[in-house]
Formats: C-alpha cells, structure tokens, sequence
C-alpha cells in the first residue's frame, strides 16, 4: 500500500491537557503527521509543556515534526524572537547600514543558538525537525515589485566570507557576486541545520520560499542536492479570490516532484488553510487534487482548524477544516482500495 503522510500544524496552545482534545481532533479528521512549532519563546518558558505535547501527539499516533518557528526571524513564522532584540550583533546589516530584525544566516551566535535548540528540540524525541523558509531580510519590494535598491546582508560575518571567497570587499551594490553568495550562504546554512538535524538521528525536511529574489534561494536543486535533507518542499500559497488554483499549485508540486526524483527525496506539499474568504474553502481540494496527480504523496496544512484562533484566520474555519479532512480521508480511501 502506498504510503501517506497527511500533515497538519499546530501552535498557539501550550496547554497540554487541552491540546490533547485537538490532537484527538486531529487524528480523526483523518491526519498522520503533526508539525508542532518550536519558538524562542517556547525554548525560553515552555519545554516542559512542549515535551508532554510531543509524547501526546506520538501516543496518538502521530508522526511529530518540530519547527524552528521564526528563530531569529530567520525562518517563516508569525511570532516574535528575542534573539533579534536581545543579541544586536547578531542581526542583519542592510546595505545601507541598517541594524535589521532579524538574525544573519552566517553569523556563528545564530547557528551556535540553532545548534542549542535542535539539541533540545531532539530531547522531545520527534521524528524529525522541519526547516521552513530560511531567507535574508525580505523587502516589501522584493515580493514581486520593482527591482530593489537595498538588501541585506553586510554584517562583519557576511563582509569577512564575501573578502574570503571572492578576494574583494563586498560591495554595496546587489552584484551578481552578492546573489551568488546570499544564496550560497541560504544553502550552507540549510546543510549545517540539516546535518545536525541527522547527527540526532531525525529526518531533516525542508520548504523553500515559492518566490524567488536575492534574499531566498533561485536554483532550488542547490537545496535539493544537500545529502542530509530527506523531503523538500514548498508552500504555494494562495491569495484570496485567485484564480486557477488547480494549476497553480501543480505548477509548484511538479517542480518539486521532478527535484525530489532527481536527488532521491520526498516531495511535499504545503497546503493553504489560512486567509481563505468565505465561499472559497473548495480551493483546498483544487490544490490537493493538483499536487496527488503529480505524484506528491506527503501533504501538509497551514494551520489546524483554519487558523481560526489567529487574524489571518479563514472566515468559516470549520468549513476549511471540513474540507482538508475530507480530502485526507479520500486520499486513504484511494490508496487503501
Ligand atoms: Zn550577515
């Protein structure tokens, strides 16, 4: 029988007990893999409560994921780091000279604290460790508008290997050589996160950004090709009222299926269950239909019940909830027949 991973993910309660009730929820709306978030702020006041989360979702039957939710606003995320606050020199330098808020990929203290927390976060025995959108500062402008002036990041970190590997100061402007080294640097982050990942004896999953600029990765087999990754992915989200879902998000799940094939990993998809108007709840099938007929068989959501418990939430969130297991269960019946 073919084997499915049907994923939700889960934040905002750190009430075990009560999360207990939405992880039963969970498992019969017809889900098999959990991704919980992992914050500074959960690092800082709620290991406790995160450990008894991961030992319930396992007792469940679940496959647990843990996610380094916006650590150092690094990764995706809609939560506050301290580290950004707490640790200025850590951050990110514009190259216009701003101090940035958010932490620099190449600087040691980031990944030293990374490296602290896959050690915790391996402590709660998880299956494996998600690695969501690693990106340098993102722009406004950079999202699709007119070409960008400033970009990040020259912090001393970033100036000391650009002098090492191209024999030349960094420059101010967004040269070629700059793209070349922010993305290198993305891509040697990821395999330092992911190696670690595997040196704990988890699965190392990765979703890279569906846009692509100078501050996320453009050659996304650069990402692929990392050994210690085990699935890589990606979240097409969706826009209220946007047409053609169906083709837009196979666009992306055909990209990733074809990545996953060349370099022998798991392509997963990420599923939009947040921001939906009402009305447009059947777009999640589009998305999931379009993503299985290109062979994408490891599915996830963003986030469980809707995200009715945050502003972005979808305006019926029960109905996208309804929806979302309606589609896993079909998708285990076919397979299961
Ligand atoms: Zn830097």
């Amino acid at each position: 029988m073919e084997k499915l991973k049907l994923g939700i993910s889960y934040f905002g309660n750190r009430i075990p007990w009560r999360v207990k009730e939405d992880l039963k929820a969970i498992r019969d709306a017809g889900c098999n893999t959990i991704t919980h978030t992992f914050s500074e702020e959960d690092m800082e006041f709620y290991q406790p409560a995160m450990r008894e989360i991961a030992a319930e979702s396992r007792a469940m039957g679940l496959e647990v994921w843990l996610d380094p939710w916006a650590v150092g606003q690094a990764f995706g995320g809609e939560t506050y780091s301290s580290l950004v606050m707490k640790e200025l020199s850590l951050r990110q330098i514009s190259s216009e000279g701003e101090s940035l808020p958010i932490c620099c990929l190449n600087q040691p203290g980031f990944q030293e604290y990374l490296l602290q927390w896959i050690d915790t976060a391996a402590s709660f025995q998880p299956d494996g460790l998600f690695w969501d959108e690693p990106h340098f500062f993102i722009y406004p402008e950079l999202e699709g508008g007119p070409p960008a002036r400033r970009w990040a990041c020259r912090c001393p970190a970033c100036r000391a290997l650009f002098q090492k590997k191209f024999s030349a100061p960094m420059p101010d402007r967004l040269t070629a050589e700059v793209r070349q080294f922010k993305e290198e640097s993305i891509v040697n982050f990821t395999r330092l996160m992911a190696d670690a990942t595997k040196a704990k004896k988890l699965q190392a999953s990765l979703c890279v950004l569906p846009f692509e600029n100078s501050s996320t990765v453009n050659d996304w087999s650069k990402m692929a090709a990392i050994p210690s990754i085990d699935i890589i992915g990606t979240d097409p989200y969706w826009k209220p009222h946007q047409p053609e879902i169906g083709s837009y998000v196979g666009r992306y799940a055909r990209r990733i299926v074809e990545l996953a094939a060349r370099f022998k990993k798991e392509p997963q998809i990420w599923v939009l269950n947040f921001n939906i108007p009402r009305g447009e709840e059947g777009k999640i099938k589009e998305a999931v239909d379009s993503a299985w007929a290109e062979g994408v068989r490891n599915f996830a959501a963003w986030s469980y019940f809707g995200s009715g418990y945050i502003q972005y939430r979808a305006e019926d969130p029960a109905v996208v909830w309804k929806t979302l297991s309606d589609c896993y269960q079909a998708l285990s019946r076919s397979v299961s027949r």
